[in-house]
């Protein structure tokens, strides 16, 4: 089976908005087995959205809209894409009884135009949405199946997994499953070089890597006739790769990210936790307070932006700013040892960096970054060099930290369990 994805907006066109809905909805195809050829983007104009649909429709058999299904003028795919599937619009009263609630639950009203919501295709399988008004459709045609999803990811994202991922499913007698295998602290090269065999030799299950901020994804993907058959396919290379990575694999749930898999660390062992930031300005804290019930060990967190905060907060000395400067292992090391005073915590991990543009200098260019994470009072300090913008400097930075936390966190438990009684 094919699909297409067609990304309506003339904001995307313009490049006031990434087109982040392209990039879920294509991995989320590819996850499911669906052969995606073509991307297309195009502005909120009646001409053009019909005629790239209808090529969409003659070349592939499923073709996934994003965008234009809200009230006004300007959005218009649902009357469009009506049109072009041969398909009248009637009003749909549980979509109108929907919207109706929407804005009662929030105490306000609707506008005449948000009516023009209900309005749907005649046969059309009608998808819910809890996130907002606008209901999503699917229409099926002799050529292809016709899928529109509203334009705001807090929207489509759900709706496509609840809604959609089912309906694919169903499509074909086949089940497609995947899983992840999450791997952090090895470069998207090396990671590629240790799975290259098995990469080249399968072809079902199929292996993918996806490089990430810090971390590589391995998807593995299996067909089968059921769930169950498609697991046990998937089952003996998962564990293939988990031999290969071992502890640098951090989960192999689709839900774990990285800060959750720290956290639960974390929360596993009992240890209180702090940061102390510098270029990442609060980034790092903020990565760990996604995740809900952080607060039984996450207590507090400081930005020591400037020498004297550094000084005066964490008891860095002037010595030491003085002799080796901010950006430099001594720093990192004193300010996490600081924190973890400071805060009385069992965890502290301090990151001091040139996030450039500005600043750098032949001896510490820009991206250079020093990352020290104390455990129980004993300390490790790694030094980085990242590439990219300033964004992408903090960004790396900040998941360099929880990588570094994490290994930091295991090495202190391997030694407690295993080196010590050894000796
Ligand atoms: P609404 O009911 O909110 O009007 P809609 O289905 O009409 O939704 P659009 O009006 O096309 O959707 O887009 C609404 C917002 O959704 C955009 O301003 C943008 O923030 C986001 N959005 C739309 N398309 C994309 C996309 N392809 N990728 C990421 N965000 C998008």
């Amino acid at each position: 089976m094919t699909v297409e994805i067609i990304c309506v907006g003339t904001e995307l066109l313009l490049g006031n908005i990434v087109n982040t809905n392209a990039a879920f909805l294509a991995e989320r195809c590819a996850g499911l087995g669906l052969a995606c050829y073509y991307q297309t983007v195009v502005g909120d104009n009646e001409g053009r959205l019909a005629g790239v649909l209808g090529t969409a429709m003659e070349r592939s058999d499923i073709v996934i809209l994003s965008g234009g299904l809200g009230p006004t003028e300007d959005d218009l795919t649902k009357e469009v894409a009506a049109k072009v599937c041969g398909k009248e619009l009637v009003l749909h009263e549980p979509s109108r009884a929907a919207i109706e609630r929407f804005f009662a639950e929030r105490g306000t009203v609707p506008t005449e135009n948000n009516w023009k919501q209900a309005m749907l295709p005649v046969d059309g399988v009608v998808l819910d949405n809890p996130n907002g008004t606008a209901p999503g459709v699917i229409m099926e045609t002799k050529a292809a199946k016709v899928i529109l999803l509203p334009g705001p990811p807090n929207e489509l994202c759900p709706m496509f997994d609840s809604n959609v991922v089912p309906y694919l499913n169903k499509l074909t007698t086949r089940v497609i499953c995947s899983q992840t295998v999450k791997v952090c602290g090895v470069g998207e090269s090396r990671a590629e070089t240790m799975v290259k065999d098995l990469i080249d030799t399968q072809t079902n299950p199929t292996i993918a890597t996806y490089a990430k901020t810090g971390e590589v994804h391995i998807r593995v993907t299996a067909g089968a006739e059921d769930r169950k058959a498609a697991m046990k396919l998937i089952k003996p290379v998962v564990k293939e790769l988990k031999s290969r990575f071992g502890n640098d694999i951090y989960t192999t749930e689709e839900d774990v990210t990285l800060e959750k898999a720290v956290a639960e660390l974390l929360l596993a062992n009992d240890l209180t936790v702090t940061c102390a930031e510098s270029c990442t300005g609060g980034l790092l804290s903020a990565r760990l307070i996604n995740v809900p019930g952080i607060s039984d060990v996450y207590k507090t967190g400081i930005v020591t932006y400037s020498n004297k905060a550094k000084k005066n907060i964490l008891n860095v000395k002037k010595s030491t700013l003085q002799k080796y400067g901010a950006v430099s292992r001594q720093t990192a090391e004193e300010m996490a040892k600081g924190a973890a005073a400071f805060a009385k915590a069992d965890v502290a991990v301090a990151v001091t960096g040139i996030a450039g543009p500005d600043g750098g200098t032949e001896e510490k260019p820009v991206g250079l970054v020093f990352i020290a994470c104390c455990v129980k009072g004993k300390t490790t300090v790694d030094k980085y060099r990242f590439s990219g913008n300033r964004g992408k400097v903090r960004e790396s930075a900040v998941a360099a930290a929880l990588v570094l936390m994490r290994r930091c966190i295991l090495e202190y438990f391997s030694e407690v369990t295993f080196g010590k009684k050894e000796k």
